[in-house]
């Protein structure tokens, strides 16, 4: 048996008729940049959200970016964040020209809230909390010390759509929430795309402006922007998805759960808490032996992967914050033993069955 890490063909085959007309419609009305279907997206996703508004951007890192450039972060400002998370979430906080600022991270891979309090300065505009794996982080521990020190939070959330925290769903807390469209996420468009979440009018209107040049209409021209915009096709697509992601995240749960309660003698899982309602974007085990379960696993036909394998802190492009091995120990030991395993809504249970099974037959 073949389990490949995701199947994206899958989703698109059971989606086909429904894609490939709007595809001709759109094709032959040309209509292809902030029309119509961006703006029924921005409308239908700050619904699911539970927002007031929703802006359609390029990607999710931007999403990031503008979000900070929003608050007016940049130069002599210090941003706080986890050190464990895609490389797009420190590049959001460098790329407006702020001191990235990392503090570890507790065993659910999201940031520890404690070590927050520790991190803060005179200088700290924001938190960006990273809802990791499909996680929210503790938002209310962090919106706490954000008010207490009248910092913003921005919510990293490219992996979170549609996960709940104590009712309250992901991008609803912040005065942002970052979302990716990313082929690898669960809602995703067939390229490169981004959704922000705020409840607030005047960032809505800026992010309005700088994902289109700084335009406030068509000829005049407020500030200088970016070409960052979330395009109509892309958003036809997401309109589409947006239908059928609680069912897809469900199944995301469904898989989960089996993991867990197959796996958790053997291997280290996921722990929910009663509170919350996780979307499992990666459903990520530990092991001491992680590469040699890998390779087993790889020569038993399974596709596994790390996410992510070298810490934000440990990277090139990071040295001269001047962070070494040994900042934060939590991250690192997990980047050391985490595997994630595949996990998709068009996954087969022979497919999990196996999965487990393989595992479970690692050195026995
Ligand atoms: C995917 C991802 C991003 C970046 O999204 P892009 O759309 O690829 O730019 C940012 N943060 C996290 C945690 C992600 O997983």
């Amino acid at each position: 048996m073949k389990v490949p890490f995701v199947n994206l063909g899958l989703q698109f085959q059971n989606l086909r008729d429904e894609i490939m007309c709007k595809f001709e419609e759109l094709s032959i009305k040309g209509s292809y940049i902030l029309n119509a279907e961006v703006q029924e997206f921005e409308k239908n996703f700050a619904e699911y959200c539970g927002t007031r508004y929703a802006i359609g951007v390029g990607n999710g890192s931007d999403a990031l970016s503008f979000s900070l450039l929003a608050l007016g972060i940049g130069k002599g400002d210090e941003v706080i964040t986890a050190p464990n998370s895609f490389i797009a979430s420190a590049w959001s906080i460098a790329n407006v020209g702020a001191k990235l600022v990392f503090v570890d991270v507790c065993t659910d891979y999201n940031i520890d809230p404690d070590q927050i309090k520790g991190a803060i300065t005179p200088k700290t505009k924001a938190i960006m909390p990273i809802h990791l794996t499909g996680r929210i982080a503790d938002m209310d521990s962090i919106i706490n010390i954000a008010r207490n020190h009248q910092i913003q939070v921005i919510e990293d959330a490219a992996q979170a759509v549609g996960a709940s925290y104590k009712g309250k769903k992901a991008g609803s807390f912040g005065v942002t929430g970052c979302f990716s469209l990313h082929p690898l996420k669960n809602l995703h468009v067939h390229g490169d795309g981004g959704v922000i979440t705020t409840d607030e009018k005047s960032i809505y209107e800026y992010l309005k402006k700088i994902r289109n040049h700084g335009l406030k209409n068509r000829d005049e021209c407020e500030f200088w922007g970016y070409n960052s915009r979330l395009d109509e096709i892309h958003a036809a697509i997401a309109n589409i998805k947006l239908t059928h992601l609680d069912s897809w995240n469900q199944r995301f749960r469904q898989i989960a759960n089996r993991y867990s309660k197959a796996l958790a003698s053997q291997v280290t899982v996921p722990i929910d808490f009663e509170y919350e309602n996780p979307i499992y974007h990666r459903y990520i085990i530990q092991h001491p032996k992680r590469d040699a379960l890998s390779k087993y696993l790889y020569n038993k036909g399974i596709e596994t992967k790390v996410n992510y394998p070298i810490p934000l802190h440990l990277q090139e492009a990071a040295k001269s914050l001047g962070y070494k091995l040994g900042d934060f120990p939590m991250a690192e030991q997990q980047a050391q033993t985490i595997l994630s395993l595949p996990i998709y809504a068009e996954m087969k249970n022979q497919q999990v069955e196996y999965v487990i099974n393989s595992i479970r037959s690692f050195e026995n």
